[in-house]
């Protein structure tokens, strides 16, 4: 950016000698100015103008939680058995609270994931709810987007966008293809994370009021 490389040559530099630099007027690079201050890259010393910032300890924004692991922010995993029916999967998802449930198999092993949507396709279908198992209507393995404990929170982020899904199980690989379900990392994980990044940056002041 422009603005900075101005500030490193001439720096301490006022507002109107880095426009004047610039070919233009002190508003127009107001809001840049503003933004470069608020995020640690320049200072703004009163009556004598801007520096660069040195010194990285000093920059309020916290981006460490983007390279949190999965482990530190993964909630307990809600799932049934397939031969579970659809009706008492709903309840299940009443009770806990959650957005997708996952499937396991009669050894525990993942075998599927039923969304809300999964659940009201089956009954604008009229299937049979108390009858039918989830298994009949679920995402089946090896279709299963899964995170593990190793994995950042930033790449489990990306690979919800990618896959355009709601929920992943957090999941332990102990075979070939066997995996056991440890946690969820769902899309309400990641707005808390980025809910504390925002706090953590002291932007718009909601992090120094706390
Ligand atoms: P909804 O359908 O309620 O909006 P999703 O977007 O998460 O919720 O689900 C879309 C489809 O993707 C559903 O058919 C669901 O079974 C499937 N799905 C959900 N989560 C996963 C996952 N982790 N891996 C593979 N498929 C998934």
């Amino acid at each position: 950016m422009k603005i900075i490389e101005i500030v490193q040559k001439h720096q301490p530099i006022t507002g109107n000698d880095i426009a004047d630099r610039l070919g233009c007027t002190k508003p127009t690079i107001r809001a840049d100015l503003s933004l470069l201050t608020r995020s640690g890259i320049l200072d703004a010393k009163p009556n004598v103008g801007y520096i660069l910032n040195h010194k990285p300890a000093d920059n309020p924004h916290d981006f460490s939680l983007f390279r949190a692991k999965v482990k530190d922010v993964k909630s307990p995993a809600v799932y049934v058995e397939e031969e579970c029916s659809i009706h008492d999967a709903i309840v299940k998802i009443f009770l806990k609270d959650a957005g997708t449930i996952f499937v396991v198999d009669a050894d525990g092993y993942l075998s599927g994931v039923v969304s809300r949507k999964d659940f009201l396709k089956s009954i604008m279908g009229n299937m049979n709810i108390h009858n039918v198992p989830v298994g009949v209507i679920m995402t089946r393995m090896p279709n299963i987007i899964h995170t593990h404990d190793e994995e950042t929170v930033l790449q489990a982020a990306m690979k919800i966008m990618e896959h355009k899904i709601d929920s992943m199980p957090v999941v332990e690989e102990v075979g070939n293809n066997l995996y056991k379900i440890t946690g969820r990392i769902s899309k309400t994980t990641i707005s808390k994370v980025f809910v504390e990044i925002g706090k953590n940056s002291g932007e718009w002041g909601v992090g120094s009021e706390e």
